[in-house]
Parts: C-alpha cells; sequence; structure tokens
C-alpha cells in the first residue's frame, strides 16, 4: 500500500526577484499530499526531523536560472538530520544503520562509477554525473523521505538533532576554510555575503585566528549584519556604487576601534571568502585582496561574472572554488560543532512544519539566518 505524506513541492519556475516580488514570494511553492515512492534496493524510508533550508531552496524557488535544470514537481530540503524507519530490500543493517539510528544525508551523491575521477578520491560533490538530494529526487521537506542508504552518515555522538541540520551547511564551508584555504592568526578576512555560508565562513576564520568583517545590502542592516555585529564580525554595508574595495580603501572601523583591513595598504585584507553569490562582489573581489591573497568561492552566480582578470595575474592571488562537500567535509563540520567551535544555537529559527510557507517566505526576504523546520521532531 503507497503511504501518502505531506511534502513541501517546488512546482513553478516562475522568476521572482525577491527585492521587488509582485506578488507573493513564495507562488511557485505548494504545500500537497504526495504518494511516497517505496524504497528499492540500497535504500531506506527516513523520518525527517530537522530541515534548515537553503540558500539553494530559495534560488530555486525564486526561478533563478542557475536552477533552471530542477524539474518540477520536486520535494525540496536537503540538510537535514532524519530517523531510519524502514529498509529496502536487502538494505538491512547496511553499514551497520540500525532502525531508530539518525543521520545526516550527503545531499551530493556520485555515479560511482570506478572510473569516475571524482568518486574514485571520495569527493561525490566533483562528480559531474553527481545527483543532489531536493533537486535530483524528493527531499527532506517532508513527512517521509526515501534515500540511498550509501549517502547517509550517522549523526556524531553528543550531536542534536536540530545541530543535525546545520551539518550540512557547515560542511560546505569546512571545505573552504579548513581545506581550500590557509587562514593565520592575526589576518583579516572578510566574508562577502552575509546569509548562512557567510556567518559560518566567519565563524570559523575567527575561530582560525583571524579578524573578520562582513558584507550586506541595505536590507541585512536589521537583521543578518546585526546578529553578525552581536557575534563579534565587522558589519560593511556595501550596494552598487559602494563597492567593498572602495569601503575598504575609505576606511572601515573594526569592532575594536582600529581600522579593518591593512593601514598602510588601502584597507586590503588577507582572505576573501566570496559567499554572496552577487556576480560584482566577485568580479571585484581582488581588489580587496593584499598581492598573493585568496580568494575563496563558496557560492554560484546566476549570470556570467566581468572579472579584474589582468589584475589578478598581476597580483598573483589564488583563488579556489568550492561546491558542496564530501563525506570528509561532514565528518570535520560535526567535529566543529560536538567541540563548540560553531555553535548554531544564534542562527537556526525553528519553524514547526504547519509553518514551512511562512518560513520560506522569511527566508526568501532575509527576515531570518537559518530557517530550521522541526518535522518530526518532538
Ligand atoms: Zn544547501
Ligand atoms: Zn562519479
Amino acid at each position: 500500500m503507497t503511504e501518502t505524506i505531506t511534502a513541501l513541492r517546488l512546482n513553478g519556475s516562475e522568476k521572482i526577484d525577491p527585492l521587488d516580488p509582485k506578488g507573493s514570494l513564495t507562488r511557485n511553492l505548494a504545500v500537497e499530499e504526495v504518494a511516497l515512492a517505496e524504497p528499492g534496493p540500497g535504500e531506506i524510508v527516513t523520518e525527517p526531523l530537522f530541515v534548515g533550508v537553503c540558500g539553494s531552496d530559495n534560488s530555486a524557488s525564486l526561478g533563478k536560472s542557475n536552477f533552471s535544470w530542477v524539474a518540477r514537481p520536486r520535494t525540496i530540503g536537503h540538510e537535514c538530520s532524519a530517523r531510519v524507519v524502514a529498509f529496502g530490500p536487502g538494505t538491512e543493517g547496511y553499514a551497520g544503520l540500525q532502525l531508530g539510528d539518525v543521520v545526516t544525508p550527503i545531499p551530493q551523491r556520485g555515479c560511482g562509477d570506478p572510473r569516475c575521477r571524482g568518486c574514485r578520491r571520495g569527493r561525490w560533490n566533483y562528480c559531474p554525473r553527481k545527483q543532489i538530494l531536493g533537486f535530483h529526487r524528493d527531499g527532506a521537506l517532508a513527512q517521509r523521505m526515501v534515500l540511498e542508504a550509501d549517502r547517509c552518515v550517522p549523526l556524531r555522538e553528543g550531536l542534536s538533532a536540530m545541530q543535525g541540520a546545520l551539518v550540512e551547511p557547515l560542511s560546505v564551508v569546512a571545505q573552504g576554510v579548513l581545506r581550500k584555504c590557509t587562514i593565520r592568526p592575526g589576518d583579516d578576512v572578510v566574508v562577502t555575503g552575509c546569509g548562512i555560508m557567510g556567518l559560518m565562513a566567519a565563524e570559523l576564520a575567527k575561530s582560525a585566528g583571524a579578524r573578520v568583517a562582513i558584507t550586506g545590502i541595505e536590507r541585512d542592516r536589521n537583521v543578518r549584519l546585526k546578529l553578525a555585529e552581536e557575534r563579534g564580525f565587522t558589519p560593511i554595508v556595501v550596494g552598487p556604487d559602494k563597492p567593498l574595495h572602495e569601503v575598504l580603501r575609505d576606511g572601515v572601523e573594526a569592532l575594536d576601534g582600529t581600522r579593518f583591513g591593512d593601514d598602510f595598504e588601502n584597507g586590503l585584507v588577507d582572505v576573501l571568502l566570496e559567499c554572496s553569490g552577487a556576480p560584482p562582489a566577485l568580479g571585484t573581489a581582488g581588489l580587496s585582496v593584499h598581492p598573493e591573497g585568496t580568494i575563496c568561492v563558496i557560492a554560484t552566480y546566476p549570470a556570467p561574472v566581468t572579472f579584474e582578470a589582468t589584475q589578478f595575474t598581476r597580483t598573483g592571488q589564488n583563488m579556489v572554488g568550492v561546491m558542496g562537500s564530501s563525506r570528509e567535509d561532514f565528518l570535520n563540520a560535526m567535529l566543529l560543532i560536538q567541540r563548540g567551535i560553531f555553535d548554531a544555537d544564534p542562527y537556526a529559527q525553528l519553524y514547526s512544519f504547519e509553518q514551512v510557507i511562512e518560513a520560506m517566505d522569511d527566508s526568501m526576504a532575509a527576515r531570518t539566518t537559518k530557517a530550521v523546520l522541526a518535522i518530526n521532531a518532538v
């Protein structure tokens, strides 16, 4: 007998501008009753416990062109903790999984072909044929979710189910900060973009000993930049006529009262972590960074980026990209949470599943830093 579940469905692909929505921000979404697929071999049935709303969920829901590949209708949601409630044929006990275990799925699952370089290296996120939970198959914003067992990572002991929903976004940032760039004590690091990825990046940069500033646009002043300041990051408001490099050059006062950025070198910084996804932020990023400094890109862009390439070469800067995460990054992220390096509590705003449309609306309107849905959690 097929089970019917309530799920948040992404149906439409109408382009919606969050700053000028001309109607409801959530009009591509609907809460619907759908049939739950039967788990196949290698699959398990889970009950999502806590599910975070991701910037990519927002982008897909706003019909952004970099998510036009997502087939609609689709149940979205990929940042979650979930409890194992049933096994597909022959999957019982897969990798020691037991009924009742709480896991967090790796959203980007590789093709598994031994000839695939990404998969061979254990980097599903860099597999060209990867399948993303909540975009290629139905995801976590539902009462039940069917998953491949091999993408599930058991929650590390000591982590709550709520913290489990933050592991995935933190794992992406952890890849960037722990593995893709070097941040040293005393560095000045600027994070561009104050969504949750930006705020997580700021937390990890701070814990590595850097002084951190974070940028936002005018609408971020009251929520995200305010929280950023409470967390010890210098807030910087940027805009089309106020690019970051000019603001830094004109002088930004850090929270400690001194100048942020190099006071001898136009306010330049050592490392820039680009988490905004705004094309101009990446295009001009090099103008804010020291020669041989690093630009770490943890975002994707809805349009081609015009880039100061000659400046980049002349300054011998480094640029690295970060997309998704692998099992290693998941394990690192869980360690960071368990050891208290990253505290989820200041960032997560809890909503009940009945409030899912409200949570999506708040998230798209940037009224929240991280909307987390409590679905089957008690
Ligand atoms: Zn995500
Ligand atoms: Zn592959």
